[in-house]
C-alpha cells in the first residue's frame, strides 16, 4: 500500500507513493476536506483542479447517511470526486463536542486558551466509558452511542479508501493520570477496531479494499506517545493517524517520538493541521499526509494566503485593488484574472449568489496555495533541497 521514495538525510522525513483502490496519492500530499461529501463551496471538478490527491470526510457527520451512500457505491461514487477518500473516525467530533475543546491550542494564545477551558464534567455533551462514547445529537438531542465497533460498520458503508480506527481525543487540560487511563482504553479500541475491521472486510468481500489506519494519541507526553507507537505500531494496521491535543510548539518533538517508534513502511496521516510552518515540520518529520478544513474555512471569512503572508480581502485597503490574489498564483481564480477588488466586493455583497461566488474563487485559491506548498516541499525532498526550500519559503511567508 505504501512506498517510500526519498528519505530526507538524518532526518524521518520522506516522499512516497500510497496506492488505493481509487488510485494513488503522492506524499506529502495534502488531503481536501470534505466534511460532509463535499469541499464546502466547490465542486469535484474545482478540487480536481487544484491538484488535491484526496478527499477526507467525517465519519460522524455522515453517520446518518452511510446506508444511502453505501448503495451508491462508496464516498467516492457519492460524492462526484472518483478518486481517493480518507474518513476519520468521528471520536474528535463526539469528543470535542463534549468537552467543547479544539485540539490544538498555541501557547501563545493565552486569551483563547482561557476562554475555551473544558466544560465540567457533568455539563458536557458527550461522556466516554469503555465501552464507547455517549453523546447527545445537537441537532435533534438525541442520545447516541459511537463504539469501536459502529465506528467501523459506519467507515465501512461510507466506503473510503482509508479510515481511522476510533480513539478518545483528550482536552489539552487533561493531566497525565487521565491520559494514561484514556490512552489504554484507546488501545483496547484499536484493538476493537481491527478485529470489527477484519469481520467487515470479510463479510463485503467484494468491495475495494478498505485501509483502517490506527489513530495516535498521548498528548504532549513523551512516555505515552512512545507507548502510543510501540503498542499501536505493532498491531496489524495499514498506517497511523497522529492526533491529539498538544501544544503548537511542541508539534516537532510529539512527531519525532511518534515516527521514530512506528515501522517505517506504513504511513502517517497528520490529522487537522495545514498552517505552513506545522506542514514543513510535519514533513520534515514523517508525516505523510495532511487534512485541514483551514484553507476553505478561512477563505469564507475573506483570509487569503499569499506567499508573502496571509491578507484579511476584507479590509478597506483592497476596495480598488486590480492584482490577483497572490501573483504568480496557479489557481484557477488566479489565472481566469478575478482581481482582490473584485473578490472582496462579492465576498462583502448582500446578494447571497454573489458571497457563494466569493466563496468558491476564495476557496480554490486557498487549497491550490496549500496543495502546491506540500508538492513543492515533496519535490524538494525528492531533489535534495529540503532545507534550502524550507529556509526561503518560511523568510518570505513569515517575514
Ligand atoms: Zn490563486
Amino acid at each position: 500500500m505504501f512506498e517510500v521514495t526519498t528519505r530526507l538525510p538524518g532526518r524521518l522525513g520522506r516522499t512516497g507513493v500510497i496506492t488505493t483502490p481509487h488510485g494513488v496519492i503522492k506524499t506529502p500530499a495534502f488531503i481536501a476536506v470534505g466534511t460532509h461529501a463535499e469541499v464546502k463551496y466547490m465542486l469535484p471538478a474545482d478540487v480536481h483542479a487544484t491538484g488535491a490527491q484526496g478527499m477526507l470526510s467525517n465519519a460522524y457527520h455522515l453517520s446518518r447517511r452511510a446506508a444511502e451512500i453505501d448503495a451508491a457505491g462508496g464516498l467516492a461514487a457519492y460524492s462526484g470526486w472518483n478518486a481517493p477518500t480518507v474518513t476519520d473516525s468521528g471520536g474528535f467530533q463526539v469528543m470535542s463536542l463534549g468537552s467543547g475543546l479544539g485540539k490544538v491550542i498555541s501557547m501563545d494564545a493565552t486569551a483563547a486558551h482561557q476562554s475555551r477551558q473544558a466544560k465540567p464534567e457533568n455539563e458536557r455533551l458527550a461522556r466516554v466509558s469503555d465501552e464507547g462514547v455517549t453523546f447527545r445529537h445537537p441537532t435533534d438531542g438525541k442520545v447516541e452511542v459511537f463504539t469501536p465497533e459502529s465506528s467501523m460498520q459506519i467507515q465501512h458503508q461510507i466506503g473510503a479508501d482509508i479510515m481511522m480506527a476510533f480513539d478518545e481525543l483528550t482536552s489539552i487540560d487533561d493531566d497525565h493520570a487521565y491520559n494514561t487511563r484514556a490512552l489504554e482504553r484507546t488501545r483496547l479500541w484499536a484493538e476493537r477496531c481491527l478485529i470489527e475491521h477484519e469481520h467487515l472486510t470479510k463479510q463485503r468481500a467484494g468491495r475495494p479494499y478498505k485501509a483502517l489506519y490506527g489513530v495516535l494519541q498521548g498528548a504532549r507526553f513523551e512516555d505515552l506517545r512512545r507507548k502510543a507507537a510501540c503498542d499501536l505500531g505493532a498491531m496489524d494496521f495499514d498506517g497511523f493517524g497522529l492526533g491529539g491535543a498538544f501544544n503548537k510548539e511542541q508539534l516537532d518533538d510529539i512527531l519525532q517520538w511518534c515516527n521514530s517508534e512506528l515501522p517505517e513502511n506504513k504511513p502517517r496521516h497528520l490529522l487537522g493541521l495545514s498552517r505552513p510552518d506545522d506542514i514543513f515540520i510535519g514533513a520534515e518529520h514523517g508525516a505523510d499526509t495532511f487534512d485541514c478544513v483551514a484553507p476553505t474555512r478561512e477563505a469564507r471569512h475573506g483570509r487569503i494566503y499569499t506567499l508573502d503572508g496571509d491578507i484579511n480581502i476584507r479590509n478597506a485597503q483592497f476596495t480598488n485593488d486590480a492584482g490577483l490574489l497572490d501573483s504568480g498564483c496557479d489557481c484557477a481564480t488566479c489565472q481566469a484574472g478575478h482581481t482582490r477588488g473584485e473578490i472582496r466586493k462579492l465576498l462583502k455583497s448582500a446578494v447571497p449568489e454573489e458571497r457563494v461566488q466569493a466563496f468558491n474563487l476564495a476557496s480554490i485559491h486557498n487549497v491550490r496555495f496549500t496543495v502546491r506548498l506540500v508538492d513543492e516541499i515533496r519535490a524538494a525532498i525528492d531533489g535534495g533541497e529540503f532545507d534550502g526550500y524550507k529556509q526561503a519559503w518560511l523568510k518570505r511567508y513569515y517575514g
